[in-house]
């Protein structure tokens, strides 16, 4: 039946997890009520330093070398359940798998792997890094669990975003490209829909004007 193939819904992805796994032994992620503009700055640094991102670079060999795996279009990690949206997990000694789709270098996938670093970091990493009262030994996020109005995937969607995206590095091409979503999706190798969510979480006051001068787009002066 193919309701039972679905683990979105509830139900069913509670079930079994890993064979013998369930999920119910593994903790939820829980908001850390930063703010946007510290989550951005969190997730840049991140990107930037501690992974050295780059579009141009493979997040498999970035999970990797990061002591991490990246497990795509496999029916685990829900026996006799098709993954159709990813998740990841982190075990009590601090491995964690990503668990995505098929295509995870094309723009879509990027995003949703970069969300599940999100989870790692903000909702594994920095809980026990900094102390936090409540240190999380494992961890196990999945999109279709929580909505994406729960705070800790909005948390993990401005991380996504800010990982992907480098400001300073979007400033110049979105002037280069006069504001154009596909040329800075395909530049950035996310989903246009990423950069105009990206430019959003930014504000107003970030982004040059631009006008029409003698039937040419140019930047306002
Ligand atoms: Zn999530």
């Amino acid at each position: 039946m193919e309701t039972q193939n679905t683990y979105s819904q509830k139900q069913n992805f509670e079930t079994v997890l890993h064979g013998s796994k369930k999920v119910d032994e593994y903790e939820k992620p829980v908001a850390c009520g930063k703010s946007v503009n510290e989550i951005i700055k969190i997730a840049a640094e991140i990107s930037k330093n501690r992974l050295g991102y780059k579009p141009e670079k493979s997040l498999r060999d970035i999970i990797e070398s990061n002591g991490g795996r990246l497990i795509e279009d496999s029916p685990l990690p829900f026996k006799g359940y098709t993954l159709r949206q990813s998740c990841i997990v982190v075990e009590k000694d601090g491995k964690f798998t990503i668990y995505t789709l098929s295509r995870s270098e094309s723009a879509n996938r990027r995003f949703d792997i970069a969300h599940e670093l999100g989870h790692y970091f903000l909702h594994y990493k920095l809980p026990n890094e900094e102390n936090y009262a409540n240190k999380p030994q494992t961890l196990l996020a999945a999109r279709s669990v929580g909505g994406a109005d729960e705070p800790e995937e909005s948390e993990a969607n401005y991380f996504a975003l800010a990982f992907l995206i480098d400001k300073e590095l979007f400033k110049n091409k979105y002037k280069e490209f006069y504001g154009d979503e596909v040329l800075l999706g395909d530049y950035f190798k996310v989903v246009p829909r990423t950069v105009m969510y990206f430019g959003k979480s930014l504000g107003d006051d970030y982004f040059p004007t631009y006008e029409i001068k003698d039937g040419k787009l140019c930047l306002k002066s």
